[in-house]
């Protein structure tokens, strides 16, 4: 079998983690007879430098034309000056719409080995965390009409959330379909007794799961929902949402499992293309001094291989080869506690490589 894949390294440590992904997937083809064609392209704030804009049609068109796309990060301060239709992160946001990748998915894991770095009280990381956060991606507030205006000598601003019943009802199907192979309970979060648009949700929501009769769904409020991570994390399974809300228990959900560098995502649409990075930045404070994390794009590349191609043995080999190396004490800076080995961006790659080996 091959795949081609579309890569885009972007700035900051983006080329450095993406190199380590790039050796894992080729050691996984090696051992299971897999070819993976890998294809760079420019995004972001390299792309500006060289091109004038953060999406080139290229880039574009050969994503469109690829079999999946793995992306390290974009930005930094350099083009934080740039509007916002000219910033780097404008790419990321492109490339999910005209991708048409509606529902992000963002597993957040606490590994048994790291337990010591979750800022959790220590009887409730004791008791693990592994959920897995359902998106959506391309609707609600960040894609609404907005505006400002001036009004009685003062200025005024608005966002809209809007949601349409059919966008609500395929990124449900999606998560009970990720839930059917994991614990079966989902939980939907909304603010149903405040807005309209929650109230939709929930209906839509509880209407899809009809079809779906083994799974335990249940509805949360996003207040209590945020509050619930932190108090009981354990009893979260799948969680969705949408896209603001999404947005914002997401990062709560990946601080609790420890370090921002240890946690993929996968952007998925009705195809089979998705788009797949870790869920940090650029992190242009460590940029070039092979200081960064790997493991979140390693484990992007992980459910590139389960939800793109649907190679689910190889997609696990990965995550116990993360699993195993984190549990013979090796650590990246972010993830350095007492008496644990110091490892950098490169030797973490060869680590993981040689435990699939
Ligand atoms: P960031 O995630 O880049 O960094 C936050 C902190 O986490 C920094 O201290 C950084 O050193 C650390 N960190 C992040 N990833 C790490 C890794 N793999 N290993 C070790 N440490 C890691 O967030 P930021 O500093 O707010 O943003 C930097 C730039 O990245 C900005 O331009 C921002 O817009 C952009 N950004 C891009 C994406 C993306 O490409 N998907 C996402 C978020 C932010």
């Amino acid at each position: 079998m091959n795949f081609t894949i579309a890569t885009i390294p972007g700035d900051g440590i983006g080329p450095e983690i993406i190199e380590q992904a790039i050796l894992v997937l080729n050691q996984i083809g090696k051992k299971y007879g897999l070819s993976f064609s890998f294809i760079k392209l420019l995004a972001g704030g390299c792309a500006i430098d060289k091109t004038g804009e953060p999406l080139p049609p290229e880039t574009m068109e050969k994503c469109q034309n690829s079999d999946s796309v793995l992306l390290g990060a974009v930005g930094g301060l350099r083009w934080d000056h740039l509007g916002v239709q000219q910033r780097p992160e404008k790419a990321l946001l492109r490339l999910r719409k005209e991708l048409n990748l509606f529902a992000n998915i963002r597993p957040a894991v606490l590994y048994g080995a790291l337990k010591d770095a979750s800022p959790l009280r220590k009887d409730i990381a004791a008791a693990g965390i592994d959920m897995c956060i359902v998106r959506e991606l391309t609707g609600g507030i960040y894609f609404g009409p907005r505006g400002r205006k001036q009004r009685n000598g003062g200025e005024e601003a608005y966002d809209t959330e809007i949601y349409r019943s059919e966008e609500i009802e395929r990124i449900s199907k999606i998560a009970f379909e990720i839930s059917m192979k994991r614990s079966k309970k989902v939980t939907s979060v909304d603010k149903a007794n405040i807005l309209e648009s929650s109230r939709l949700w929930r209906s839509v929501v509880t209407e899809v799961a009809v079809s779906y009769p083994e799974i335990r769904l249940e509805h949360m409020y996003v207040d209590n929902a945020a509050m619930q991570i932190i108090r009981d994390p354990r009893q979260f399974d799948v969680i969705l949402t949408t896209n603001m809300f999404g947005d914002i228990l997401s990062d709560e959900a990946s601080m609790i499992t420890g370090s921002i560098g240890m946690l993929p995502s996968a952007s998925l649409g009705l195809t089979r293309l998705g788009m797949y990075e870790p869920i940090h930045g650029s992190a242009p404070d460590i940029a070039g001094q092979d200081k960064a994390n790997p493991i979140a794009i390693i484990l992007s590349a992980a459910m590139m291989l389960r939800f793109s191609f649907e190679l689910e043995k190889e997609a696990n080999v990965i995550e116990k080869a993360v699993a195993q190396v984190l549990a013979q004490s090796y650590r990246t800076a972010d993830i350095m506690s007492h008496r644990k080995r110091l490892v950098g961006t490169k030797e973490m790659g060869r680590l993981i490589v040689e435990a699939i080996d």
